[in-house]
């Protein structure tokens, strides 16, 4: 059996972060990431992102990662164990991980789980034949292991995560023949509409896939148009050659270990599935258990950042760490926070957090 103060689940920049900060208030942590490399979703980022400086706007997602993982590693008391999975969270607080192949356990007095989200998919007929993507998957083919998912492809989803795989498809070489979405309007940043707009990318709205075609692997898509109440209208429908077709439609919160810790959870739209009800601290109903990032509701990398802080600094300070900076850096994130999910965008994600945030204060 581990022992550790504090177990961090996912080394995203969520968990990144939230490791430093509980490491700089003196915590010894154990950090876990089920995958071999170490940043989360940003590792595969190529594009410059948006936001504040304080969030590292105008630098490109890899670059942000390899950042938090310099800082990370600069902390003697942190420990990091990379090809290794979370399991289960059993009610004597221990944790199960498979590591390198081997089942271990891990007894940590506090946990932060920051785990991330997974993609979701849409039902279709044949859209388990070869060729058929999560935006995840190909953003992994192309920018981790520089190998392209098709020759030509369709995007399905308009947001930000759609259209910003769309440019990167194209930058890889891949014909892109067009993006379906299924809303009247585009859904991500004009800018992002804009580039590929300009490269001759068709974006068709009200649009939906009704089947996929081929054997053994994806050779063509049917569309089919929608009307106002987003009903197929009969007739409209155009089959399009492709080899490949990428869902770039939603993520939703990985919670499994939540719900296994007793978490008390709520199904909340605006940040994606199923979340735990938190204080401001993000401390969850179960008073060992910490979240912080796209687990905690989705949103973007840099409030990710930010909650991993706010998590890390709650988790230290509720095992007795403390400075006597401790209480103006924690009121600094919680501001940024607030900063962050200011703008009108951030309507829906203001309406969530409303719906699972307790006003407790620890
Ligand atoms: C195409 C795309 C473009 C984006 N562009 C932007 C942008 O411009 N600006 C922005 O701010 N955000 C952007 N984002 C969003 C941003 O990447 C995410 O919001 C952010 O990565 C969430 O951070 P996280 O740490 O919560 O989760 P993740 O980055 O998903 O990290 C979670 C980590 O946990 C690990 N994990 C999961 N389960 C376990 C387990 N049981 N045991 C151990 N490890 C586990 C995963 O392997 C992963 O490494 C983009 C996302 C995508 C997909």
């Amino acid at each position: 059996m581990t022992e550790t103060e504090i177990a961090i689940v996912g080394a995203g920049p969520a968990g990144l972060m939230a490791a430093s900060y509980a490491a700089g208030l003196g915590a010894k942590v154990l950090l876990l990431e089920r995958s071999g490399y170490l940043g989360g979703q940003l590792i595969k980022q190529t594009h410059k992102f948006f936001g504040s400086k304080a969030e590292y706007a105008g630098e490109r997602g890899i670059d942000i990662a390899h950042r938090l993982v310099r800082k990370a590693k600069g902390y003697s008391n942190i420990t990091i164990w990379q090809n290794a999975a979370a399991l289960g969270y059993y009610a004597d607080g221990v944790l199960t991980v498979q590591h390198e192949g081997r089942f271990v356990t891990v007894k940590p007095r506090k946990v932060i789980i920051a785990a991330g989200a997974a993609e979701k998919s849409l039902s279709f007929p044949n859209n388990d034949l070869p060729g058929i993507y999560g935006a995840g998957a190909v953003q992994t083919l192309m920018n981790l292991y520089g190998v392209a998912p098709g020759k030509r492809m369709l995007m399905v989803g308009a947001g930000n995560i759609g259209l910003i795989v769309a440019y990167q498809l194209l930058q890889a070489g891949v014909e892109v023949a067009g993006i379906v979405e299924a809303a009247p309007q585009i859904g991500g940043y004009w800018v992002h509409a804009a580039k590929v707009q300009r490269a001759g990318v068709p974006i068709y709205t009200s649009h939906t896939v009704q089947c996929a075609h081929g054997y053994p692997a994806l050779a063509s898509v049917t569309l089919q148009q929608l009307d106002a109440k987003w009903q197929p209208v009969a007739g409209t429908e155009k089959e399009i050659a492709v080899d490949g077709l990428c869902l770039a439609v939603g993520l939703t919160p990985l919670a499994e270990l939540l719900w296994q810790a007793g978490c008390k959870m709520q199904y909340v739209p605006e940040l994606g599935g199923h979340v735990p009800w938190r204080n401001h601290n993000l401390m969850t109903t179960n008073r060992d258990i910490y979240v912080a990032g796209d687990v905690a509701g989705i949103e973007e990398a840099s409030a990710a950042m930010v909650e991993g802080k706010v998590a890390g600094l709650s988790a230290a300070f509720a095992l007795g760490y403390q400075t006597h900076s401790l209480a103006e850096e924690y009121h600094q994130a919680i501001e940024q926070l607030t900063g962050l999910r200011a703008g009108p965008v951030s309507a829906k994600i203001r309406s969530g957090l409303a719906k699972v945030t307790l006003e407790e204060v620890i």
